[in-house]
């Protein structure tokens, strides 16, 4: 728009992780009066929105801030809360860097303007109000007539939606108080490994012992890929061979919705449909004795239900619970509940509730195999080989392929064509296929675009051949 509509020249590039849902973009944008020729990042930006709450403590997000930059937060806290939400770093940066520090609740204003949770108008907006990249009246003008031009065919209603949301995005702004005492604050821990050593990543001597199990990985090459430092790391922190351990997307806990569901047991049905939808497999149900819910939080205790069904769920109390760090915030589950049990409720208050209860419910055993698989209820109760992957939210691939796995657990063979199943299925170093406590789990792999049903075919001969073979030694003999 500004390179189209102003005397100003313009570079975009566009930085992606393999997420569909949460992912990260890092927009590296240029603007001046002179054709600009940079084939790198941004390394000092003068302005930088940060468009998730989330990221001031998934990532170091000051880092590349220049001196005298704008930061601008999306977040619902007020300005009383910086102080408790910001990092010790990022604070430090900002002081140091003298950084002039805005807030702003898009996400509230977008849904007051009908937008949903489509916020990309509002951060615009601010945008061009804050980094005086061109006059703002000027750009506001542009702004809503290029929305005329992209939403026109979409009707009158959606134009008229993204206008107001324009409209509404400057008196959100809140300026913000960054104190000098800032600039002298002690940062945080390092990271370390399952085992409490320092790991060193980014700056400093580099020492990786050889990765022995997942959570050895997820720290060690995870973390820093996720932390966006993946490009620090040298060859030898990854496991020789490149292999990746299964299950590694449990590390993750990405904490990427807004809004989180909880249940309310005196209403739930226990009819498992929740659980059924939930494409990251971030709702499930859960069975344990009054013995086992002895040693549970209090409120899961609370939350708990003697199981209702007959047969071997008699022995059991029952529990829907939510992974409140892994969920989308999709909502399908909410949809679908039929007895209205869950009910959204704000992001940080949730995972505050629940996190020990999720904790607690996937510490209990697996009681899958003591229940008949073939209804919707039983399946649920099986354990679910694929989770808390980086699909969209709302998927419609991943509750199928999750219901495959809980239906064949580790007897699955799955020959993925690829497309978005071989992105959310197998992307480095976040895998969610997942195994069981002996460390077996379906057996995954990728084929090309064009030549899955012959790579699937192959793999049903080799399986044939193997068992015929088995079938004839055995007659021989
Ligand atoms: S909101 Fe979506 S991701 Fe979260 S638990 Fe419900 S179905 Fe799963
Ligand atoms: S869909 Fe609703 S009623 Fe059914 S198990 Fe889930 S919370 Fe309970």
């Amino acid at each position: 728009m500004i390179a189209m509509g102003t005397e100003l020249h313009a570079q975009a590039y566009f930085e992606y992780d393999a997420k569909k849902s949460g992912g990260v973009t890092i927009s590296h944008l240029r603007f001046g009066p002179k054709p600009i020729h940079a084939p790198y990042n941004v390394r000092a930006a003068d302005y930088m929105a940060i468009h998730k709450p989330s990221y001031v403590h998934n990532y170091d997000m000051t880092r590349y801030l220049k001196q005298n930059a704008v930061c601008v937060i999306n977040c619902s806290w007020d300005v009383s809360d910086l102080e408790k939400q910001l990092p010790a770093k990022m604070r430090r940066d900002l002081a140091e860097k003298k950084a002039k520090l805005y807030i702003i609740d898009a996400t509230k204003i977008a849904v007051k303007a009908g937008l949903g949770k489509r916020i990309n108008m509002i951060m615009q907006t601010v945008f061009f109000k804050l980094s005086a990249v061109m006059p703002y009246e000027e750009a506001v003008e542009m702004l809503k007539k290029s929305i005329k031009k992209m939403y026109g065919k979409k009707g009158d209603k959606v134009v008229k939606m993204n206008i107001d949301g324009v409209d509404a995005s400057i008196e959100g702004i809140v300026e913000c108080e960054v104190p000098a005492a800032w600039a002298s604050l002690a940062i945080g821990k390092e990271a370390s490994d399952s085992k409490g050593n320092k790991v060193a990543y980014g700056k400093g001597p580099r020492m990786f012992p050889e990765v022995q199990n997942a959570s050895q990985f997820a720290n060690q090459v995870q973390a820093p890929c996720n932390n966006l430092d993946g490009n620090s790391l040298p060859v030898s922190a990854f496991v020789p061979g490149g292999r990746v351990p299964c299950g590694t997307s449990q590390y993750e806990k990405r904490g990427i919705a807004i809004q989180v569901p909880k249940v309310d047991m005196d209403k739930c049905t226990q009819c498992n449909k929740c659980s059924l939808i939930c494409p990251h497999a971030a709702v499930r149900p859960f069975l344990m004795t009054t013995q086992e819910l002895g040693k549970a939080p209090a409120t899961f205790k609370e939350g708990s239900r003697a199981a209702i069904g007959g047969g071997v769920l008699d022995n059991y109390q029952y529990r829907i619970q939510v992974s409140p760090w892994d969920c989308t915030g999709c909502e399908l589950c909410v949809r679908i509940c039929p007895a209205d049990a869950l009910t959204l409720g704000p992001a940080e208050k949730v995972i505050e509730e629940e996190e020990a209860n999720w904790n607690f419910a996937v510490s209990l055993p697996d009681r899958g195999d003591e229940i008949d698989k073939t209804t919707v209820k039983g399946s649920q109760f099986q354990k679910p080989y694929l989770e808390f992957s980086g699909a969209c939210e709302g998927c419609g691939e991943t509750p199928h392929v999750k219901l495959m796995t809980q239906l064949f657990g580790d007897r699955l063979v799955i020959a993925n064509a690829t497309g978005c199943s071989s992105i959310w299925g197998g992307s480095n170093p976040s895998f969610p296929y997942t195994t069981n406590s002996k460390g077996e789990g379906p057996a995954w792999a990728n084929s090309l675009f064009e030549d899955n049903a012959e790579f699937g075919f192959g793999m049903r001969k080799a399986f044939k051949q193997r068992r015929d073979y088995l079938a004839m030694q055995v007659e021989v003999r």
